[in-house]
Order: structure tokens, then sequence, then C-alpha cells
């Protein structure tokens, strides 16, 4: 027999109990509301695809070289779980050729094998939206905003925008080149992961937080001032958007970010209550080239993917949308110990009636039922006991109201709107 320690979560995974649960329930509430708004339908596309479909995303990078969790099945294909949110839609886009344009947003699991660490985990869960068919730059400032209110709508204040642009197929090779030459110069002086590695991807180095890159790049050209006149058009029409929305952001002419997809406008937007080297909470940006890739037809694209278990965690520094606050309690908790019929029968009629109502089980006794009722928070007690039963009535108790409140009888018949008027009373005078 295997021992129990065996029949844990694996590494880098967890599971999420209530009530802890209920903030998941809000967060992806406020997402679907917030992006739907804005006319975007949710995708659910599969959690694993074909290896190439993430290969052809980013061949050079940690995320789909180093962290992917990829398998044979028992068919012999080689498969891979999810590892970032973009390359499904794109793939799902290609393969069913939607009108442009395709407005989606998918909230699901990724999959990432890396040391798990604060609000990082091998299985995490990514909200995210895509636009694809549109080139214009007002899209960018749509995609931008989204994701801005969606964490304004949770209570976050402190959440800080960068935005840079990364060229396109015009500018991109002629700003590449410089970079590679001022590398080429600078090599010797990388960090040891990037003195051999740097050409597999010189913009990753932009990236690197080690100081032995960071003080080598201090001067390095960046792609904002090798921009083509298409690009640095589309850039400041960007930049005026936000703007006019009223989005407060800085340029950061190093943000380059993890996949080989983008160009033009990247975002990202970090929580400034959480640690410096692990506050990144979203990010993204144009991929123009991507679809075409992916074997679909020339069709630009933009999106962006919020981690939503580190959104949490900036949640708890912030200290807004706590636990307590969002699980809703139970209206009604029935306490039955006349044989249990009545708690069946009430229990419902309540929730047929639309309230969230609750019971004991296995006979137990009053005191313990009390117990469970004050436990489950819920605002009301409908008690029967024997004396209740005969007279075909039920005793209604405020469980908010102390230990020494009283409770009314009320007849079974007018039972259920006589609680749902008292609920709602309570509720008027929570209210006021
Ligand atoms: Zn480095
Ligand atoms: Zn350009």
């Amino acid at each position: 027999m295997a021992s129990t320690s065996e029949f844990k979560t694996p590494n880098g995974t967890r599971d999420v109990l209530p009530p802890e649960s209920a903030r998941w329930e809000v967060l992806l509430a406020r997402f679907a509301r917030t992006v739907e708004a804005a006319g975007y339908g949710l995708l659910i596309s599969p959690m694993f695809e074909h290896l190439e479909v993430f290969q052809r995303v980013g061949a050079s990078t940690d995320i789909v070289r180093k962290e992917m969790y990829q398998f044979q099945d028992k068919g012999g294909r080689e498969l891979a779980l999810r590892p970032e949110g973009t390359a499904s839609v794109v793939r799902a886009f290609v393969q069913h050729r939607p009108q442009v344009p395709w407005k989606v947003w998918y909230a699901a699991p990724s999959f990432r094998y890396e040391r798990a660490q604060a609000g990082r985990y091998r299985q995490h869960h990514q909200g995210g939206i895509e636009v694809l068919g549109t080139e214009d730059p007002d899209v960018d400032v749509e995609v931008i905003a989204l994701a801005w209110e969606f964490f304004a709508a949770l209570g976050l204040r402190q959440v800080h925008l960068r935005i840079n642009s990364l060229g396109d197929a015009t500018c991109r090779p002629v700003y590449r080149q410089a970079l590679t030459e001022f590398l080429e110069r600078r090599a010797g002086l990388l960090c040891d992961e990037h003195r051999e590695a740097w050409k597999d991807n010189p913009l990753r180095v932009l990236d690197c937080k080690k100081p032995d890159c960071v003080a080598a790049t201090a001067d390095a050209p960046h792609q904002v001032d090798y921009l083509c006149d298409a690009c640095r058009t589309h850039f400041a029409r960007v930049r005026e958007g936000l703007d006019a929305l009223g989005i407060p952001f800085s340029l950061d002419p190093r943000l380059v970010r993890g996949l080989d997809y983008y160009t033009r406008t990247t975002f990202e937007l970090a929580a400034a209550a959480l640690e410096s080297a692990q506050n990144a909470v979203g990010g993204g940006g144009r991929y123009d080239g991507l679809v075409e890739e992916m074997g679909g037809p020339p069709t630009p694209g933009i999106g962006f993917g919020i981690g939503l278990d580190r959104t949490l965690l900036a949640c708890d520094a912030e200290g807004v949308l706590p636990a307590a606050s969002v699980a809703a309690p139970l209206d009604v908790y029935v306490v039955d110990f006349a044989g249990g019929g009545a708690a069946r029968d009430i229990t419902a009629e309540l929730r047929a009636a639309g309230l969230r109502a609750d019971r004991a089980f296995d006979g137990r006794s009053p005191k313990s039922q009390f117990k469970s009722a004050d436990r489950s928070r819920a605002r009301l007690a409908v008690i029967v006991g024997p004396d209740e039963a005969a007279a075909g009535e039920a005793a209604v108790k405020d469980l908010r109201a102390g230990a020494d409140a009283g409770q009314r009888r009320v007849g079974r018949s007018g039972l259920v709107a006589e609680l749902k008027q008292t609920l709602r009373l309570m509720d008027t005078s929570i209210n006021m």
C-alpha cells in the first residue's frame, strides 16, 4: 500500500480550498465582466497542443526550450501542456478562420517546469485577451486599458504600466544589427549565461536582471530610436490614446518581454506592493507576424496575459479583496431535531426560492447543529423541534444578534416569504 505522503499535490502545484477559492470566483467574474463589456468572447481551447505550436512561438526562449511540460501520448504524438496563452489562441484562429477583428478572452492554467517560488507555480493561472485582425493603434490602447481596468476593479492602486515599441519587419532588422554590433564589443562583460548565448536572441540581454548585463548594456542602442516612420506614428498614437484615457505609463526602452513573437507595442504591468524581482502581474503586446508564421494569412494581433496567482498576492500586499469579504455566506441554516424531515423539505423550498440554505445531517444533537449554524456564518437559523413540528410551525432566529436574541414562531406555510422579508430588512439596515 502506498504511504500517505505520496498523495500530495506535486511540487509547484496546490489546492485552493474554500473560502480562499471564493476570491478566485470573484477574480474570474470581474475579469469576464471587464472584457465582455468591451465585446470579447470566451475561447476555451485544449490544455495541451502539438509541440510544434509552442515551438513556433518561442524556439529561442527558456519558456519553450527548458520549461515546457512535453510528453509523448500513447499514440506516439509529441504534445505539450500550454506554457502561455497566446499560441493556442493563434492556432485556433488559423484553424477556424473567424471573422476579424476577432476578440477573445480566456482564463486557464498554464504550465512551466521551473523552480517553484512565491506566486510562481508549475501550474499557474492566466487570464488574457487577444485581438486578431487589426493593426489600429487604438486597439493597443483598448487592450492596455482593459488590463488596467481589471486591476482597478479589484481595488489595486499600486500598479505601474511600462510600454515600449519593438518595431516591425522593416525596422527591427536594422536595430538588431546595431544591437549585435554593440554586444559583440561588450560580450566579455555580460553575465555567465549571456556571455556565450547572447547571439541566440540579442534582445533578451536587455531584459537580463544580472548586474553584469545591466552594467554592460547601460548605453546599448534602443529600438525606439530606430523605429521606421510607420512604427513611430503607430507608437505615438498609442501614447496619445493612453494619455486621453488618463492611464499613466512610463516609457521603458529596455522592455523586450520573454517571447520571440512581439512586434511594435509591448507593455508590462507591475504591482509595486510586491518584491521587485517578482512583481510583474501582467503584460503583452503586438505580434503582427505570428498568424502567418503559424500558417495563416497575414493578420496582425495583440493581447495580454495576466498572472492570476500573482495578482492575488498583490491583492494581499495591498490589503484588498480579502477572502472573508468575498465568500458569500449562507442566508439560512435549518436546525431540525424533530427527525430531519423538516430540514429536508425547508432547505429544498428555500433553495428553490433563490436563498442559500444548508442543514446538518446524521441526526446530530441540537447543540451540535447550532454550532454548525454559527460556523456556516448564516444570517438566520430556522429551528424545528418536536413542539414546532407538532404545531406546523418553525422558529426563526437572527444568528448575528448574539446568544440571547429572541426567536419567533412562524407558520410553515408562510415561512419562506417571512424569511425573505427578514433578509431584505437586514440588507436594508446594513446598507443604511
Ligand atoms: Zn545576462
Ligand atoms: Zn517599423
